[in-house]
């Protein structure tokens, strides 16, 4: 009798979308499907994805390269046989426990209701089998078992699988438009780039620096967390900019104290402008309320006030301790940490605002000459622009 090995590869939520599921589905295999090797089948089956037809070497970094896919909630690598008789699922169970001991369950679970053994019955009679077979090296604990072994019963074949490893869950990404992430080198805004992919939004991103005041590493290490995001979300672009003439502007002509609200509002337009004509019909930013005093609600409604798009802001409620926890668990955080200087430390004020109120502002802004002369100053921003494609 032969036996196959496979991944099968469960969604979450996409498993929720009623009419739009094969929509979704396939978005999913699409996404699979480049992480494979040429040969490889990805299919849709019976509520499962299946990957079959692997080296087998290569069984368990695909089976990791598969959870890092949005909208995958698990992976497990699997047996398959083509038969359903008893004799042979109970002689493909206790090879599947060959070399393993300790204790073990079989859970049974039968999809093909006409089939005339129940699901408990499958267990047991597995089970059993399984404990003759494994002659004294195995036992039985139904609560706290060492191995678990699946056997699943479908309309026209068996599976075998033990515990899977997570993915993400999620939805496929492609599936939620497009934004264009606000990327420092710091700890939150990868995170909150992330986030947004997870629920399927495809994601571009610009970075601003002020070179000289900032140097070139900075701006290399945005690159190299671009890179790990990369590995979640695909290629990408980076669309860097250098804020000084901007910032200096500000600085010879208005309030010390309004310093930051002031950069942050001229970040937001110009990603605005970027986002517009690349298609992106969201920014997104790492800002988390009232993690800093740019981040009060007053200044984030000051900020908020300067584009004219949706402003996405994933982690608003989340406290430190869980944006590292995510930034660990993806893999972006020991690259944030590394100790380079941001644009927004140049010029920082001593005092900053940290209750801005909007028309104050205005009337700094009114002092670079009104809408003209902070288009000037935009355009000069804009003019630094140089693209990095991930
Ligand atoms: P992060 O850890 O993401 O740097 P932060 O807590 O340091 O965030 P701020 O420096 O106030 O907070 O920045 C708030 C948000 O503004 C960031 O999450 C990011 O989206 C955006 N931002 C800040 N600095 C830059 C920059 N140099 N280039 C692009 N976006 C930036
Ligand atoms: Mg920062």
């Amino acid at each position: 009798m032969g036996i196959e090995h496979l991944l099968i590869v469960r969604y979450g939520e996409v498993a929720l979308k009623g009419q739009n599921k094969p929509y979704f589905v396939k978005k999913l295999i699409a996404r699979i499907h480049p992480l494979l090797p040429p040969g490889v089948s990805v299919v849709s089956d019976g509520g499962l994805i299946l990957v079959a037809g692997y080296p087998a070497e290569q069984e368990e970094a695909l089976a990791r390269a598969i959870t890092k896919v949005f909208g995958v909630a698990t992976v497990s690598r699997a047996w398959r046989i083509p038969s359903r008789e008893m004799a042979d699922i109970r002689a493909a169970a206790v090879r599947w426990m060959e070399g393993k001991a300790g204790t073990f369950k079989v859970f049974g679970k039968r999809a093909d209701k006409t089939y005339p053994v129940t699901s408990p019955e499958i267990a047991a009679d597995v089970g059993e089998a399984v404990l003759v077979g494994g002659g004294g090296r195995l036992s039985v604990d139904v609560n706290r078992p060492d191995t678990s072994l699946y056997v699943h019963l479908r309309r026209n074949d068996v599976l075998f699988y033990d515990d899977s490893m997570k993915g993400f869950g999620g939805l496929p990404l492609g599936t939620n438009g497009k934004g264009l992430v606000l990327l420092s080198g710091g700890i939150d805004s990868p995170v909150a780039a992330w986030l947004m992919a997870k629920r399927g939004m495809r994601i571009h991103a610009v970075h601003f620096h002020s070179y000289p005041y900032t140097s070139k590493r900075a701006e290399e290490k945005v690159k190299e967390l671009a890179e790990i995001l990369s590995s979640y979300v695909g290629g990408f672009r980076v669309h860097i900019l250098n804020l000084l003439p901007a910032q200096e502007a500000f600085a010879a002509n208005c309030p010390e104290s309004e310093m930051t609200i002031l950069v942050r509002r001229m970040m937001m337009r110009a990603a605005e402008r970027i986002a517009r004509r690349e298609g992106c019909a969201f920014l997104i930013t790492g800002e988390n309320l009232g993690q800093v005093a740019s981040q009060t609600a007053e200044a984030l409604a000051v900020t908020d006030a300067a584009s004219g798009l949706p402003v996405l802001r994933p982690l608003i409620a989340l406290d430190k301790v869980e944006i590292i926890e995510r930034a660990q668990e993806i893999g972006t955080y020991e690259k944030s940490i590394e100790p380079y200087e941001d644009c927004c430390t140049v010029f920082l004020p001593r005092h900053p605002a940290t209750r801005p109120k909007i028309e104050a502002i205005l009337a700094s802004e009114e002092k670079l000459g009104g809408g003209q002369g902070l288009e000037n100053l935009l355009a000069a921003v804009m003019e630094t622009e140089e693209v990095c494609a991930l």
